[in-house]
């Protein structure tokens, strides 16, 4: 899989802009096209995109970071679209390549310790225990 790395940087302001690399390092200050101001890096979210495989089939969709909408995209282009075969795209990088095999639950596992890992992230960011 090609395709270029993006992902979302998330400003000072809370704005959200998708960046493919190279990405800005947490602290620059970049031009907030909603508040036509500079702001500060803050973070970076996940950025979800769909796109199908098969040949012929065009659907290529993103998603933000919303994972979740990402994978119903997933589940309806196959309902309409049994045989296609759909790569979801996290970062613009491949994180899993769905089928309709009637089996999808070795995903949805995956899936599952992923969030674990990225909640485990944010409760250690936002929450640290060290120090209080
Ligand atoms: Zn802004
Ligand atoms: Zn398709």
């Amino acid at each position: 899989m090609g395709g270029k790395q993006e992902k979302q940087v998330i400003l000072s302001c809370t704005h959200v802009r998708v960046y493919t690399t190279p990405f800005p390092a947490i602290g620059d200050s970049i031009n907030c096209t909603t508040c036509r101001a500079e702001r500060q890096v803050t973070g970076y979210g996940d950025q979800w995109r769909i796109r199908c495989q098969t040949a012929g089939c065009r659907t290529s969709r993103s998603y933000g970071s919303d994972e979740d909408e990402a994978m119903r995209g997933v589940h309806r282009h196959l309902l309409k679209n049994a045989a296609h075969v759909v790569n979801v795209l996290k970062n613009g990088s491949l994180y899993e390549t769905v089928r309709d095999t009637g089996d999808s639950l070795p995903m949805r596992v995956t899936i599952v310790q992923e969030h674990q890992a990225q909640i485990k992230n944010l409760i250690d960011k936002y929450y640290p225990t060290k120090g209080l």
